[in-house]
């Protein structure tokens, strides 16, 4: 039978036009690029000297067509070889644990020496006087060799399934499924000349699928993406392995595009984007815009990832950038979290460049290096996010209840309801840190709720309005106040608990104001309508719009710890105090003060008719029990 060419030629047509597409645009920083790039090599050489070996004999001396012969063998048989080491990049993209292929290896390198001696053996093949192919003895060898390869790439397949990505599996088993085929056609017709065009159809199936590198560059810096980056760091992450991932954020990015607009911006970023790649060794991705990101490539790069950090220091990037005139002034943020002790997977490091990304910069800071110690913080306030989300389910919330003393009727009158929170995995959790946090993911009013659910369940239970209690104060941020509908919301619930309004007191603090003021006064003027008192929290430590402020319904004004701090102390703080409290009184508002610690603030107080006090001078937060226990102990209730 007249061997078939065709075959080979459409291998050649789809070979030649795959490679010729991988210089052009299919290159990527993997491994397994140049390894998919070598099993195409590979191909396309197997497929020149088999057309060789059936269209030549007759024309060239038969020695030539001993060395196509040969040559045809050596690249068939490094082909399996080949997708066994492409199958480990997968899991091991630097390859550092490519010993582990060598038992693998070893019959695939006796089989080379078979090819390479057949010339003089005739083992394998002989060409007769027409240089014409014909099958030797220990031919089988190959085919037991070939077995060989097949088993072991189907057992680093099965070992690392889990940890390659489906995709990839798939087009792996498919890869075997097509060759094996061919090989057993080959066996049984070998004229049919079939395997070079099943190894182009695996290597085409490749690169539109898998190898397909724009699924995992950046276009405009040819950077690894988000899905590049993480697919890198999937193994390593997988095998807990210890690595460093530095970052670079430009922090102004948003608004320096609404300047410059995204083509100018983008070419200006590009002076960055070659910054960075003059380090070698270094794999750089650009996960967003704003967001870069680099691992070094391996242990032996250890010195040029030092030489990136050592030139990432703030005053270095800063003046190269300038030099460079790129003409817009970046504001950045850098670091480099240490996985998987920082970041125990790709979404925790997700996580943290997120949170980093929140962290505000000093005014007129242009470069922010994240220390260590921010780094542990930013990972402490990731946690803190989670847990704060599900804190309500969770029953990780509790109040605890800071007394008020009235000084005219010389006994505790009222109380501020503080939100405590803790949990396994955070400890105790100060609400200085967690409430700021709720309020940034928006879980602030699944919480606002819980504390207003649970004040006016204990008001219910406890009956402390015979007790002699006379409100209880709860504490709504901003972003409660921006609701339009949080009164609606927060009577409904007194109502449900059949509580008093006159019973609540809600604080709100100036912020508050700042965003939405016609939302925050329609909300405060309904809840101040239907009984409630509002107080302002905090009063002191914002810049004070007095203006607005006497247009709010406020009936009383908490002075902030740090107007009372240096009163025994300082005369200007003396001087703040009495025209504060002297305008308030003014002003028709009572006045309570925060933070008391020492009885001469509050003698003094006390001598500039200040109606309220709380601190630690005259109770410290405590427990609903101990709440109950001591307005049991003041015998007579007293009218606010
Ligand atoms: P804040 O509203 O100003 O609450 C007063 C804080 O000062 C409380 O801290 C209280 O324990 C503390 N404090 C009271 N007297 C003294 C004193 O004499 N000396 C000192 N050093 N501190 C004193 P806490 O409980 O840690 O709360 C911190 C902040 O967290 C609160 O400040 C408030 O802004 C916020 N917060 C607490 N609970 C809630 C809540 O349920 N909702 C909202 N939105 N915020 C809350
Ligand atoms: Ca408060
Ligand atoms: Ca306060």
């Amino acid at each position: 039978m007249q061997p078939n060419i065709w075959f080979n030629v459409c291998a050649l047509c789809i070979l030649s036009t795959l490679i010729g597409l991988y210089y052009v645009k299919f290159k990527a920083p993997f491994k397994k690029y140049y390894i998919f790039l070598a099993m195409s090599w590979m191909a396309l050489v197997s497929t020149v000297a088999s057309l060789c070996n059936n269209v030549l004999p007759g024309h060239v001396p038969v020695w030539v067509l001993q060395i196509s012969n040969c040559t045809y063998f050596v690249a068939q048989g490094m082909l399996l070889p080949s997708l066994l080491l492409y199958v480990h990049s997968l899991t091991d993209h630097s390859l550092s644990d490519w010993k582990r292929l060598v038992p693998w290896m070893v019959p695939a390198a006796f089989s080379m020496l078979l090819i390479l001696t057949s010339w003089y053996s005739d083992s394998l093949f002989w060409l007769d006087d027409g240089g014409v192919y014909h099958r030797g003895s220990m031919i089988w060898l190959l085919y037991l060799v070939t077995a060989f390869d097949y088993l072991g790439i189907l057992v680093r397949l099965v070992r690392s399934w889990r940890v390659i990505a489906p995709g990839e599996r798939e087009s792996i088993g498919i890869f075997l499924a097509i060759s094996l085929t061919a090989v057993f056609l080959q066996l049984v017709f070998p004229w049919l000349l079939v395997e070079n065009f099943a190894s182009a159809l695996c290597v085409m199936m490749f690169q539109l699928t898998v190898q397909n590198p724009e699924l995992i560059l950046d276009g405009s810096s040819g950077m690894l993406n988000k899905q590049g980056f993480s697919n890198l760091l999937a193994p390593m992450f997988d095998q807990c392995r210890s690595f460093q991932v530095g970052f670079l954020m430009v922090d102004n990015y948003h608004e320096l595009e609404k300047v410059y607009g995204y083509t100018r911006l983008e070419s200006r970023i590009g002076v960055l984007v070659s910054f960075l790649k003059q380090h070698p060794g270094v794999v750089y991705a650009r996960l967003d815009s704003d967001l870069f990101c680099f691992l070094p490539e391996n242990q032996q790069s250890d010195q040029s990832w030092t030489n990136l950090l050592q030139d990432l220091d703030e005053d270095d990037l800063m003046t190269h950038l300038r030099r460079r005139r790129i003409g817009v002034r970046v504001q950045m943020k850098m670091g480099v979290i240490n996985c998987p002790k920082e970041a125990e997977s790709f979404g925790a490091l997700l996580g943290l460049f997120d949170m980093a990304a929140r962290l505000p910069m000093a005014n007129g800071q242009d470069a922010f290096r994240l220390s260590p110690v921010d780094v542990q913080n930013l990972r402490r306030r990731k946690l803190i996010e989670e847990q704060v989300r599900s804190a309500v389910k969770d029953n990780s919330l509790s109040m605890v209840y800071q007394p008020i003393y009235d000084i005219r009727a010389k006994r505790f009158c009222s109380a501020e309801a503080l939100m405590r929170m803790y949990t396994e995995k955070t400890g105790s959790v100060s609400p200085a840190e967690f409430i700021r946090i709720a309020e940034d993911n928006g879980a602030i009013l699944k919480l606002t709720r819980f504390a207003v659910e649970t004040v006016c369940r204990f008001l219910r239970t406890a009956e402390l309005e015979k007790l002699g209690l006379n409100w209880m104060n709860i504490n709504l941020s901003a972003v409660d106040c921006a609701q339009e509908n949080l009164s609606s919301r927060m009577l409904e619930i007194i109502h449900n608990y059949q509580v008093e309004p006159g019973m609540i007191s809600a604080e709100i603090t100036e912020t508050a104001f700042t965003n939405m003021p016609d939302s925050v006064l329609a909300n405060l003027t309904e809840l101040s309508r239907a009984g409630v008192t509002i107080m302002l929290d905090d009063y002191g430590t914002g810049y004070s719009n007095l203006n607005r402020l006497c247009s709010m319904p406020l009936d009383v004004v908490k002075l902030d710890k740090s107007l009372v701090d240096h009163v025994c102390t300082s005369e200007s703080a003396r001087i703040v105090m009495e025209n504060t409290v002297s305008m308030m009184k003014r002003l028709n508002k009572k006045v309570l003060v925060e933070g008391v610690e020492t009885k001469e603030q509050s003698d003094y107080l006390i001598s500039l008719g200040v109606d309220y006090f709380q601190g630690y001078y005259y109770a410290r937060p405590m427990d609903a029990v101990h709440l109950e226990e001591l307005f049991q102990s003041q015998l007579e209730p007293v009218a606010p």
